[in-house]
């Protein structure tokens, strides 16, 4: 079997490796546009701020090493331009000559990631505004503040990467002001919780601006909805990420509602013989069953190893996304899984909450600290829907905990009888998860 991939990164890469693992002998072929593969994004803050202090730390492979070890072609600087399904051919763009030549396939995955949306507003497209999406674009940014040293940065969105920059560059000395749209930070937080966030940002000298979007830069200041104006020598546009998807477009695989490319329970598209997966592909609800698409590295990697056991032979189907994530805002880390309050209600869903505000582990042991655990059951069924913790430590443990409980089907009351380990630097011999438990009866 002759095996084409698009994208070198997270998906990409992870599908090709996965492939070979399971068959010695399957032409495989990568291509992707950018001139780095299977980095970690999720590491680019980190190296901005200088926690992290060898850029190439991030660098997990290279195609060199990807061809001696596994006997994987990977074509850097090399765009798949077009799909022509019915010959099942790739058109390639060698980014660096011009030339274009076909290839064909007898598989096609597809793991195209997205792209960071930088909003037409005036004075968007100058050099000091940037976006984080890359190892190039973390290496602009990196170099922008090392030679241009920048005092005032404005970040516009208070996702993950905002906040995650956020630290990072306060790390790095910068005055920060922070700009969202919402009149909460980090939606994918119930309210309350969010604004522990919130004040842990301000406790950390970040202006918060809520309610308000940039209306216009120029080289010295930002100019905000609400009037007020931010000087500003470095704008990071961290608003949000449109899945790529043209190529699958224009061979006319649809997309679905949330604007990922649409899959079966296989990870195919509406071509058997072509698979999308990771941020740009759509996949479902794990509760709810409605169309969702998660854009972290996990499902990405997940997803990788479904469609290589496909193609090998070995079906197994998706089973739905919890949305299951972790960001740590200076010294509180947050955590979630499932549905907030806000999906909750919009689905009109009947659910009840239980919140549990205690130590991480024992109090009297000298490391602990304060955590909120709080989670949302359905008071019939008694299923869970969804849990979110923040706090100093341990936060990630207590959603991965109930994030599998979720993905068991546990329902409420079966946690406080989770046998969940325990010495005093680690939890309780009543862990906050059983915790949960009682308070729910
Ligand atoms: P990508 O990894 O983006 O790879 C897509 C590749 O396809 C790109 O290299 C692109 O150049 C290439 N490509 C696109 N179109 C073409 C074409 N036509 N021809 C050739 N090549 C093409 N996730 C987490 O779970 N936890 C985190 O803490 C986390 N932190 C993050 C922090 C940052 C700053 C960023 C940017 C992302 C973070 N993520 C995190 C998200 C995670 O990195 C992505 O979800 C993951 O990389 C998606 O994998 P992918 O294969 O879908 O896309």
């Amino acid at each position: 079997k002759k095996v084409l991939i698009v994208g070198a990164v997270a998906g990409g890469a992870t599908a090709a490796g996965q492939l070979r693992f399971y068959d010695k002998e399957m032409n495989i072929t990568v291509y992707d546009r950018d001139s780095t593969m299977s980095y970690a994004a999720c590491g680019t803050p980190y190296v901005i701020g200088e926690v992290i202090k060898d850029e190439t730390s991030l660098l997990m492979t290279d195609p060199e090493k990807f061809q001696q070890k596994r006997n994987i072609k990977v074509k850097l600087e090399h765009e798949v331009v077009e799909i022509f399904r019915a010959e099942k051919k790739v058109r390639v763009r060698n980014l660096n000559t011009g030339e274009e030549f076909d290839d064909s396939y007898d598989v096609l995955i597809l793991s195209p990631g997205g792209s960071a949306i930088r909003p037409e507003i005036e004075g968007s497209q100058q050099k000091h505004v940037f976006t984080l999406r890359s190892y190039g674009d973390m290496q602009a940014i990196h170099s922008y503040i090392q030679k241009e040293k920048p005092l005032h940065c404005v970040i516009s969105g208070a996702g993950f990467i905002g906040l995650e920059m956020a630290e990072n560059l306060k790390h790095l000395g910068l005055e920060v002001d922070l700009v969202h749209k919402s009149s909460a930070i980090l939606s994918i937080l119930d309210k309350d919780l969010s604004q522990l966030l919130h004040a842990e940002l301000e406790k950390n000298d970040v202006r918060v601006h809520t309610e308000t979007v940039i209306d216009k830069i120029d080289d010295r200041h930002v100019y905000l909805s609400d009037g007020k104006i931010l000087k500003a020598d470095f704008v990071l546009m961290s608003i949000g990420l449109k899945p790529n998807t043209i190529l699958a477009e224009s061979a006319g695989l649809s997309l679905g509602e949330t604007g990922g490319i649409r899959t079966n329970e296989f990870m195919q598209t509406d071509d058997e013989s072509i698979y999308a997966i990771g941020d740009a592909s759509e996949n479902f609800d794990f509760i709810t069953g409605d169309p969702k698409r998660v854009p972290l590295a996990w499902p990405a990697h997940r997803q990788a190893f479904l469609v290589a056991q496909h193609i090998v032979g070995n079906p197994i189907g998706k089973k739905g996304l919890l949305g299951t994530s972790a960001l740590k805002v200076f010294s509180l880390d947050a955590a979630m899984t499932g549905l907030t309050e806000t999906a909750i209600k919009e689905k009109g869903l009947n659910a009840q909450t239980v919140t549990h505000t205690g130590n991480s582990n024992a109090g009297y042991y000298p490391d602990h600290e304060k955590l909120t655990l709080k989670v949302h059951y359905h008071p019939e069924t008694r299923q869970i829907l969804g849990a979110q913790c923040v706090g100093g430590k341990g936060v990630d443990k207590r959603i991965d905990v109930l994030a599998t409980a979720i993905f068991g089907g546990l329902t409420i009351d079966d946690l406080q009888a989770l046998e969940l380990s325990y010495a005093p630097p680690f939890s309780s011999p009543k862990d906050p998860v059983n915790m949960i438990g009682y308070k729910a009866f």
